[in-house]
Parts: C-alpha cells; sequence; structure tokens
C-alpha cells in the first residue's frame, strides 16, 4: 500500500489540511460488482480517493482539484512562526533528504487536536471515522447537502456525486450475502444479540430506503439525463444506462439500448448484459450481483 500525503487549503476559510491519498491498493481475494457498479470489496480503496471533503472549520465542502495545495516551505514558515511567538517548544524540521517527512510529522504534532476524534485515533480524510458504524445516514446528507446547488458542479463532479448517492441509497437494501449459516454458534450470548442487533438494522434500513423513494428516483433521472448528454464522456457510459432505465422500471427504454449499443461497448460486461436481458423480460427492477 503506497499512500501519498497532501497539504491542501480549504477555498472558502483557507484552513490548511492534511490528507491521506492512497496511491496503490492490492486487495486480496475476490471483487464482488454489483449491478449499480459499487465494487463492495474497496471500501478502503472507494473513500481512500473521494475528489471532495468537507472542512470541519467552516463545514463548506470542497473538490481537491479546485483547492491550493500548499507548499512545503509555507509549513516551515508556518511552524517557524509560531515557534517564534513561543506557544509551544518544537523541533524545527531541517531540510535534508528526509524532510518532507519530517514537516509532515511536525505539523500533525501541532495540528493535532485537529486530527483526533473521540475514539482517539487519527482521522486525516473525509468520511471521518465515526460515519462508518452507518456510513448511509450520515453520508447521505452530505451528498444531498452538495447537490442542492448542482450549478456549482462541474459535469463530471455532478455524476460523481450522483453514483454515489445512488449506490448509497441501494446500500440500505444491498444484500450482501448474510446467512444464518455465518454464525458458527449462537450458544454464547453475544452471538444472538449480534443476530438480532443486523436483523433490527435491516429492518431500520428497509424503512430509510422507503423514506429515499422520491429521492431515488429524481437522482436517477438526473444521473441519466446527464449520461445522456453528447458532450459527457464517461467510461462505463452505456451500462450505467441500461441499468438506471433497468431499475427505474423503463423496461422497453433499457432493451433498446442494450439493442442499439455498439458491440465494443458492451464487450466486456457480457455477464451484466446476460443478466439485464433476464430482468428486463421479468420486468425486474432489482440490483444483482454481477
Ligand atoms: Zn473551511
Amino acid at each position: 500500500m503506497q499512500i501519498k500525503i497532501k497539504f491542501t487549503e480549504c477555498p472558502h476559510c483557507k484552513k490548511w489540511y492534511l490528507s491521506a491519498e492512497l496511491m496503490s491498493y492490492t486487495s486480496y481475494g475476490s471483487s464482488e460488482y454489483w449491478s449499480d457498479s459499487k465494487c463492495s470489496e474497496i471500501s478502503i480503496s472507494e473513500y481512500s480517493f473521494m475528489p471532495f471533503s468537507k472542512c470541519d472549520n467552516c463545514n463548506g465542502f470542497f473538490w481537491f482539484d479546485d483547492c491550493r495545495q500548499l507548499e512545503d516551505y509555507e509549513i516551515r514558515k508556518y511552524i517557524k512562526e509560531s515557534e517564534d511567538v513561543g506557544q509551544n517548544e518544537k523541533i524545527i524540521p531541517h531540510e535534508d533528504k528526509n524532510g518532507r517527512t519530517k514537516v509532515i510529522i511536525e505539523f500533525l504534532r501541532q495540528n493535532f487536536e485537529n486530527y483526533i476524534n473521540e475514539n482517539e485515533s487519527l482521522s486525516l480524510n473525509y468520511p471521518p471515522s465515526h460515519y462508518w458504524f452507518d456510513m448511509p445516514k450520515h453520508f447521505i446528507p452530505d451528498l444531498l447537502y452538495i447537490l442542492k446547488k448542482p450549478e456549482k458542479l462541474s459535469n463530471e463532479n455532478e455524476i460523481y456525486t450522483r453514483i454515489k448517492l445512488w449506490q448509497h441509497i441501494n446500500d440500505l437494501i444491498r444484500d450482501k450475502g448474510f446467512q444464518f449459516s455465518h454464525i458458527t454458534s449462537i450458544r454464547r450470548f453475544a452471538d444472538i444479540k449480534f443476530l438480532f442487533t443486523r436483523i433490527k438494522m435491516r429492518k431500520l434500513q428497509k424503512k430509510q430506503h422507503e423514506a429515499y423513494k422520491e429521492t431515488r428516483i429524481g437522482n436517477m433521472l438526473q444521473l441519466s439525463k446527464l449520461l445522456q448528454k453528447k458532450d459527457v464522456a464517461y467510461t462505463d457510459k452505456i451500462v450505467l444506462l441500461i441499468e438506471l432505465e433497468r431499475q427505474l422500471g423503463n423496461f422497453e427504454k433499457a432493451k433498446s439500448i442494450i439493442e442499439g449499443a455498439d458491440i465494443s461497448d458492451l464487450h466486456n460486461y457480457s455477464k451484466f448484459i446476460k443478466k439485464s436481458k433476464r430482468l428486463i423480460l421479468n420486468k425486474s427492477t432489482k440490483l444483482f450481483k454481477i
């Protein structure tokens, strides 16, 4: 696993951020792909490659592409300046082959409170670690907030946000294959408690999914419209359009996209197309594992 450290400035309030970007990631074992293009095995890389973040100082969302990247000398100057006013006793990093590492460590040391959360673990990136316990609950409202002003988003960023919203609403009903057989023994009280918590959570998530019905449909329609724009290039455009139309219940339209598609566009998706055709025939809108 290779990690790149970036210093970024919030474009709204100018607060400095340190974020870790995953450069390469080896996944052991097989990945599961779903029909809405979600890959269930890569949650680590999914959230480490996010192109946007949320500022914990001004609560504004920002896209890394729109941010100014800080230079090492600026951090050094900052560290030097705060030492001059005698806020703390610090080691000033020197310019050497490990200079950058020292700057990063020193920056962290000075801003440590900003990077520490309730669980006392370092949380450099958005989404913050407390989101992980119930990602749809925290993440969906953030995505909806970003989409309140779509005119401020580029086509590319709007497509990204809408795909994430689509997938995270689907997560509420995504059957990740939990089976009773996964519990080897229910002798222990903790096992029974876990099982009931799991059942309760699934019931609650199903309710949440129903509450998002209008949002879900509106988002899929908008995403389909965006992907059909002539000037929009997106790698899996055709496949996503087929799935969106089928999940919206527009079976004839989904069928006509498959029939009208270039063979080369569908070349790598034979399994997906085969399953889609069958579900279109059965007039089914269900999400499936490829
Ligand atoms: Zn800010």
